[in-house]
């Protein structure tokens, strides 16, 4: 990640510029700039060779105006106080902006887990849980997956807060098997939900009916997803990377063979062979000829390096933060538009809220159920954000925290400064 960028100072630019299109004075909104608790803790673990290793773990909750606190939780070796921060605060927007009862929060572990043995990454989770116990909870703060981290590690968060509460709490955290009481559609759920905003967005930009070529970086959760569910809808996916690199064919890879070479090989895709297809570096997946680009991988992937090359006519944004706020520019100078994270990348946290609600009623849900709910609401916002966008002429990501900003400063009003 580049020295210079700050993931917080990105987006509070974009609040600067949000907050005077509402016109709204700083007392409106100088509360939001500031994350309301941030929990930081050292996390001791007794490694397979019997050493102790520390680890930083971080839990920040940005706002709990228009409810508890949500967002994931990441194992990654480069994470930092300021990106947990941006996540979380992206966290409360992105819910405001789907309309969830929800503020926002994240949470991160420095550390690179593939580093680590099942046990040490079982023992790092628990102890991490234990930590941050204080301040999580059903009506508090509520966990997910998010990079690096899935079902079996929030299966042992959610043992863990319910062996030292001496009762069962699945609402704990969200993400989790179905067995312990995840919800159907959740593993699916926020490629699900980018690939419902691709399908909205070339309606909306009548992009025309035809197939997309959509490039498709990160080949996680989210970019497996949405690659194998845009491949479903007709479209040819040209390009996929993990961390390893990646693939191009014009023609459009064969998305079935890569998941299930991934399934194979530990997630990765390093070693896949496909007849025509080219092997890519990640910088030219972003600027390699296709429609439409959907960064679902990290943040800070789109720079103004990259921006200038790129030639997708859309971008939507799978990934938390991807795009520099110089970059923005760059595509709004070059009619691209970006339908951004806090948006398109919402799914995930939609039915973690479904799942959340199953918890706390004791209800199961079918799938087909879950899907309907998350393509309306999916749907609704998209709605709600162009309408914004052209009725104030405003870029999507202007218009999305134009209406996320508006719905948490009126909570704000409403409930008031305590005392
Ligand atoms: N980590 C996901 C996100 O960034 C999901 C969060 C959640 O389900 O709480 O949106």
């Amino acid at each position: 990640m580049a020295k210079n960028y700050n993931p917080y100072d990105n987006m509070l630019s974009v609040l600067e510029n949000a907050a005077q299109r509402l016109d709204l004075q700083r007392k409106d909104y100088e509360m939001i700039k500031y994350p309301e608790r941030e929990l930081k803790v050292s996390i001791p673990v007794k490694m397979d060779d019997g050493e102790v290793q520390v680890f930083d773990g971080y839990r920040i909750q940005h706002s709990s105006s228009r409810g508890p606190c949500k967002g994931g939780i990441r194992y990654h070796p480069e994470v930092d106080n300021d990106e947990v921060k941006a996540l979380a605060f992206a966290m409360t927007l992105k819910c405001a902006v789907v309309d969830l009862p929800y503020g926002g929060a994240k949470g991160a572990v420095k550390v690179d887990p593939a580093k680590l043995s099942k046990g040490e990454l079982e023992r790092l989770t628990r102890r991490f849980t234990a930590m941050i116990l204080p301040i999580i909870g059903p009506e508090k703060d509520i966990p997910a997956p998010d990079v690096n981290t899935n079902a079996e590690v929030m299966g042992w968060i959610m043992d863990t807060y319910s062996m030292l509460k001496g009762y069962s709490v699945p609402g704990v955290v969200t993400g989790k098997s179905l067995e312990i009481g995840g919800s159907l559609g959740r593993p699916e759920a926020t490629g699900r939900g980018v690939s419902i905003t691709v399908s909205e967005a070339l309606k909306y930009l009548k992009m025309g009916d035809a197939p997309q070529k959509i490039a498709v970086q990160g080949m996680g959760n989210v970019g497996s997803n949405t690659a194998k569910l845009l491949s479903q809808m007709g479209h040819k996916i040209v390009a996929v990377s993990d961390a390893t690199g990646g693939f191009y064919k014009e023609s459009g890879l064969n998305i079935e063979a890569i998941l299930v070479y991934q399934r194979e090989h530990n997630g990765t895709m390093e070693g896949y062979r496909e007849d025509g297809a080219a092997r890519i570096t990640n910088e030219e997946l972003l600027t390699c000829a296709c429609d439409v680009l959907t960064p679902c991988a990290m943040e800070n992937q789109l720079t103004e390096k990259v921006a200038p090359n790129v030639k997708a006519r859309l971008i939507v944004e799978g990934a938390n933060g991807p795009t520099t706020v110089e970059a923005d520019k760059i595509f709004l100078q070059r009619n691209i538009p970006v339908i951004p994270d806090i948006l398109a990348n919402s799914g995930g946290v939609v039915v973690s809220y479904f799942e959340w609600v199953q918890n706390i009623q004791n209800l199961t849900w079918d799938e087909e159920q879950v899907n309907n709910m998350l393509s309306k609401i999916m749907v609704r916002s998209f709605n709600q954000v162009v309408d914004i966008a052209q009725e104030k002429q405003a870029p999507f990501r202007i218009a999305a925290y134009m209406l996320a900003v508006s719905k948490l400063v009126k909570a704000k009003k409403i409930r008031g400064v305590f005392p």
